[in-house]
């Protein structure tokens, strides 16, 4: 299969080759043409499983002929949960969308900024990736319309609902016209996804992609028992140890993010925390210096690990166990990914003994442990 067998202009394909994009994932396979037949999507599938490409590149192509708004009408509007997610899809929009020869405009509108630039720039679009808060403020200050929605589509929508967004998703469905395309991308698929499906979708084409196995097959993992005292030198010895130049740290809560983060750094690893008390430019700079290898180690909490996008990742570790094994897996399957092998390390203390057994029964994979006990530098 081919991106060209699927209907794929030969510009984007093009554009695709130049990123090394050649070969159709198999969420793509399924969704570019049923997005192209106007069929609603209902998408099950995780970051890594190549959805945004699935959804952008059908939307780019279904815009041929249609781009020549002189207004604030949206044609095509992209909903997501986090800041980081809006400016990664608004990228890829935009990258692709370069190549074609009509042009299309994205913009990305998200909070924690300042709103009147966001304002100003709707003039003209055509694609709008969006957070909800965000959206219904830009709405209510008339700088843009719902009316003419053509397309509506939902990524991550499970942590939308997470993040307690189902008012704001329930204000903005009463906004679009009744009659659209929906597409609805989600990593799990649990009841209150399917109430939103019940609401939103029209007889769908349902894609289910089990990233999962196939990522958790590529991915080393180790677990150390270790005292809550002694998880600071373990993860400085581990990082030098390993030779670590990209190392993503998992933390529970943005306290403890901040502390590991400032603890790295005053012993010479490089290191900033993001999370959700950070300024928006803060986190983004944060993510560029990461991704582009200025900066050996990003403490992260769960909020945040969707948005990380990153090609391939060599090293995680929980340095505090999620409470939900969903999130451990998600975690850990920021490396292995593409089919690059990757190391997943987590540490356990004696209160965490039992969680990392479930979370071990839940991922269907035992975990090699070692014993730091009675190691002398610690
Ligand atoms: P996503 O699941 O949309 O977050 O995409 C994950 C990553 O996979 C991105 O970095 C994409 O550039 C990359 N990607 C998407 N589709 C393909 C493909 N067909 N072949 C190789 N890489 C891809």
């Amino acid at each position: 299969m081919t991106f060209s067998s699927l209907g794929v202009f030969p510009e984007l394909v093009q554009a695709l080759t130049n990123q090394k994009i050649t070969q159709p994932y198999p969420i793509q396979e399924k969704a570019i043409p049923a997005i192209l037949q106007q069929k609603d999507v209902l998408g099950i599938a995780q970051t890594g499983s190549g959805k945004t490409a699935s959804y952008v590149l059908p939307l780019l192509m279904k815009l041929k002929g249609k781009t020549n708004a002189k207004n604030r009408d949206v044609n095509t509007l992209v909903i997501v949960p986090t800041r980081e997610l809006a400016i990664q899809v608004g990228d890829v929009f935009n990258t692709l969308a370069k190549s074609l020869p009509y042009s299309i405009k994205t913009t990305a509108v998200y909070g924690g900024v300042s709103i009147n630039p966001q304002m100003k720039g709707l003039y003209g679009v055509n694609i709008l990736v969006a957070t909800p808060g965000r959206l219904l403020e830009l709405i209510e200050n008339k700088a843009l319309y719902l009316s003419n929605v053509e397309t509506l589509v939902l990524d991550e929508a499970d942590k939308m609902l997470n993040l307690g967004f189902k008012e704001e998703m329930n204000s903005i469905f009463n906004l679009l016209p009744s009659v659209r395309q929906n597409l609805l991308f989600s990593a799990t698929l649990s009841p209150e996804i399917l109430s939103i499906e019940r609401v939103l979708l029209n007889n769908p084409v349902t894609i289910k992609f089990e990233a999962q196995e196939a990522n958790l097959d590529l991915i080393t993992q180790t677990g150390y028992f270790v005292g809550e005292e002694n998880k600071g030198p373990l993860l400085r010895k581990l990082i030098q140890d390993n030779k670590m130049q990209q190392a993503l740290i998992f933390t529970s809560s943005t306290k403890e993010a901040d502390k590991v983060s400032d603890k790295l750094h005053k012993n010479g690893i490089t290191s900033r925390a993001i999370h959700s008390k950070k300024t928006q430019g803060n986190r983004q700079e944060s993510l560029d210096l990461f991704k582009k290898g200025k900066l050996q180690t990003l403490v992260a909490t769960d909020l945040l690990s969707r948005g990380i996008d990153i090609e391939f990742l060599p090293f995680v570790v929980n340095y505090e166990l999620p409470r939900s094994p969903k999130d451990f897996i998600h975690r850990i399957g920021r490396t292995g990914r593409a089919e690059n092998p990757g190391e997943a390390i987590t540490f356990v203390t004696e209160a965490d003994k039992h969680h990392f057994k479930v979370i071990q029964k839940k991922m269907q994979r035992w975990v090699d442990m070692v014993d730091t006990e009675n190691w002398s530098f610690l």
